[in-house]
């Protein structure tokens, strides 16, 4: 059952600030708050989709390519067209690492990672 609550439902509704890269009717990338490298940043869709399976299912042709759009237009605004990894986690239990916003998101990684 989707949580309306979920963080990601916040920054989409306004409610809580992000760092915004790109934002079309259906979708929005912006950074993540605890980079694992030096471009990290997340691509969501506006509609209320637990994860990516939720969202290939059930989301419509028009925010599926809106989605896309979203995601290509932000590699290309952060300049990292060549060599970056692309990231969902599904489940509470994914087994590389876990998904613990439960708003689809894809993960964009690109440049070195940060030390922790
Ligand atoms: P996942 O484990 O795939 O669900 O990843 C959730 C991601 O959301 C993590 O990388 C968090 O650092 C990130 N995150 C959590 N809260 C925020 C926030 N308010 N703004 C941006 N990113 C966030």
């Amino acid at each position: 059952m989707y949580d309306k609550n979920n963080v990601f439902a916040k920054i989409i509704r306004g409610e809580i600030p992000s760092k915004k890269i790109v934002e079309n009717e259906y979708a929005m990338s912006f950074y993540d708050v605890n980079p694992i490298t030096d471009v990290h940043v997340l691509v969501v869709p506006k509609g209320e989709y637990e994860n990516v399976l939720d969202f290939t299912k059930n989301a419509s042709a028009i925010e599926q390519a809106a989605f896309w759009k979203c995601f290509v237009e932000t590699l290309d605004k952060l300049g990292v067209m060549c060599d970056f990894n692309v990231l969902a986690n599904a489940g509470k239990n994914a087994p590389l690492t876990e998904q613990s916003v439960f708003h689809f998101h894809l993960h964009i990684t690109a440049g070195k990672k940060v030390c922790k």
